[in-house]
């Protein structure tokens, strides 16, 4: 990780996990998909939001826009918390 050569971009299924605004159906918070990061993030115009890690320095990954690929993935979001969650709303 962090070395990426594609752009500041992930798709939401790098992070393996996604919140979603029931009444939107938009994403408001993922994991963030550093493994020096343990937490939600929420995402602001769609770019994860400024954050620390967990050892207290700046993440690398705020700022990084987070593309919504779920379209992409009509299987896997079945499986995944989000889906969870939306549904306990
Ligand atoms: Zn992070």
């Amino acid at each position: 990780m962090g070395d990426r050569a594609c752009g500041p971009w992930i798709m939401w299924s790098h992070c393996g996990f996604g919140k979603f605004d029931p009444r939107t159906n938009t994403l408001i918070e993922v994991a963030c998909p550093s493994r020096f990061c343990a937490t939600w993030v929420p995402l602001t115009d769609g770019k994860l939001a400024d954050h620390e890690r967990t050892d207290g320095g700046h993440c690398p990954w705020s700022g990084v826009h987070v593309e919504d690929d779920r379209a992409d993935l009509p299987d896997r979001i079945i499986d995944t918390e989000a889906a969870r969650w939306s549904g306990e709303q």
